[in-house]
């Protein structure tokens, strides 16, 4: 028995009040039928939905991806009885294998209707890819064309990676891992989210839980290296998530690429050249982002991998245990790793220095701004579009304003209106940024 039956049969028991509820319900949304879902790989995502009864007065579409806190909600129109919106992921790009969760929601009134919660997995379908898989234990390795036997080497070394990861780290792998080899720099590319460096050669998206590998990224040798350094980033992940921040980079790389041979020597290397030239980096100029360039990208993987070796040597393989701990329950950089050495992050990072002769570099000191010795020009006159001055309110000037202080307070355009249509273009922008922020957050580590 459908909702309105209910009610009519509710309402023949009953008398008065209750047949004007009844009344109500029959001029109102009854809820939400059929859910379906599709995608095409870098085109759309196309969510729809049917609706029972008339349509609602105002109809939503919640939608959060892997590590999304919260929904972000999209206004459909509907049609008749059904609605869809279409995700176009041609201009926003989606990493394949990101998993969507998403729910309709209906507002009639003071009365909120939710639809069930739906999901569908953004598969790169791309034509010519006829993906195939295989679970390893809590590997699923996927691969197309001729590729199977380097697609399950990479499933054993990602169960490698796993433990040894998971004992460096004292925890354990919070969900499965799928793993995705591509054999064209094309495909792999393809796949990967627009910026990602062109000297890319393997990616892990740690909050989709996805590892991508590209069989051309380098040798056998080069390859294997990559599998087990991507695979402790998404243990790393999983050992330090927390709701407040994201660990140090430099710590997170460093991990990872200190884990492909459990020791520093070739990155110590490199950063006792870097120090008798170029100079070294503070730890927190590294925290955030790398340096784009080769020197600044290489010097930061060297000098979290170093520093790593230096935190093992000194306080034992247990210190990043509990320095994975203390970000699990919100410390900041500096407590996290004071948390593991038992020493404060500042000595820490003076002793790192200390190892290779060097001083901790000094803050860069900010120049002056001197005053501006631009001569502007007169501001030019506003045309006000034919609005009748009559009905719109003064315009207040804005202090720099250089027209003569006669003119007709109507002559400018009217503050009130630019306000208004500055908090559109803001809310209409804000939309767009969340959607381009949350890929850019994707960035492979
Ligand atoms: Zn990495």
């Amino acid at each position: 028995m459908g909702r309105l039956s209910r009610l009519l049969a509710g309402s023949l028991l009953a008398a008065g009040a209750a047949l004007a509820l009844t009344a109500d319900a029959t001029l109102g949304f009854d809820g939400f039928g059929e859910l379906d879902a599709d995608s095409t790989y870098a085109e759309e995502i196309r969510l729809e939905v049917e609706l029972n009864g008339p349509a609602p007065e105002r109809l939503e579409l919640l939608v959060r991806t892997p590590g999304d806190d919260s929904a972000s909600v999209f206004p459909v129109e509907p049609s008749t009885d059904s609605a869809t919106y279409v995700w176009d992921t041609a201009a926003n790009h989606v990493v394949p294998n990101t998993l969507i969760t998403y729910q309709w929601r209906a507002i009639d009134g003071d009365s909120v209707t939710l639809s069930e919660e739906g999901t569908i997995r953004y598969k790169d379908d791309r034509p010519g890819l006829d993906w195939q898989s295989a679970q390893l234990g809590e590997a699923t390795v996927h691969w197309y064309g001729g590729a199977e036997t380097q697609a399950m080497r990479f499933g054993e070394l990602t169960a490698q990676g796993v433990a040894r990861a998971e004992d460096l780290l004292g925890t354990e792998l919070a969900g499965p891992v799928d793993i995705f080899v591509y054999d064209s720099r094309e495909e792999f590319f393809g796949a990967l989210s627009p910026g990602v460096r062109e000297w890319t050669g393997a990616a892990a998206y740690s909050e989709l839980r996805t590892i991508f590998m590209w069989l051309g990224g380098g040798s056998p040798s080069y390859l294997e290296v990559a599998m087990l350094h991507e695979v402790t980033h998404i243990v790393f992940h999983d050992a330090t998530d927390n709701p407040f921040h994201e660990p140090a980079r430099w710590l997170n790389e460093g991990i990872a690429t200190w884990s492909e041979t459990s020791e520093g020597a070739d990155e110590r290397a490199i950063v006792q050249v870097e120090a008798g030239g170029g100079g070294l980096f503070a730890f927190e100029a590294i925290t955030e982002q790398f340096p784009i360039g080769e020197r600044g990208g290489r010097l930061s993987y060297a000098q979290g991998t170093t520093m790593v070796d230096l935190i093992v040597e000194r306080y034992g393989e247990e210190a990043i245990a509990a320095i994975a701990a203390a970000y699990r329950q919100g410390a900041s950089d500096a407590a996290a790793l004071e948390a593991g050495t038992g020493i404060p992050a500042d000595e820490l990072y003076d002793d790192f220095y200390e190892a290779f002769g060097v001083e901790a570099p000094e803050p860069v000191a900010v120049e002056p701004i001197p005053p501006s010795n631009v001569d502007r020009p007169p501001a030019g006159e506003v045309d006000d579009g034919g609005v009748d001055p009559d009905v719109e309110p003064p315009a207040p000037r804005p202090p720099d304003d250089s027209a003569p202080s006669e003119d007709p307070p109507a002559e400018g355009f009217p503050t009130g209106l630019v306000l208004l249509f500055g908090v559109a273009a803001a809310i209409a922008v804000g939309a767009v940024v969340l959607v381009s922020r949350r890929a850019a957050r994707r960035q492979p580590g």
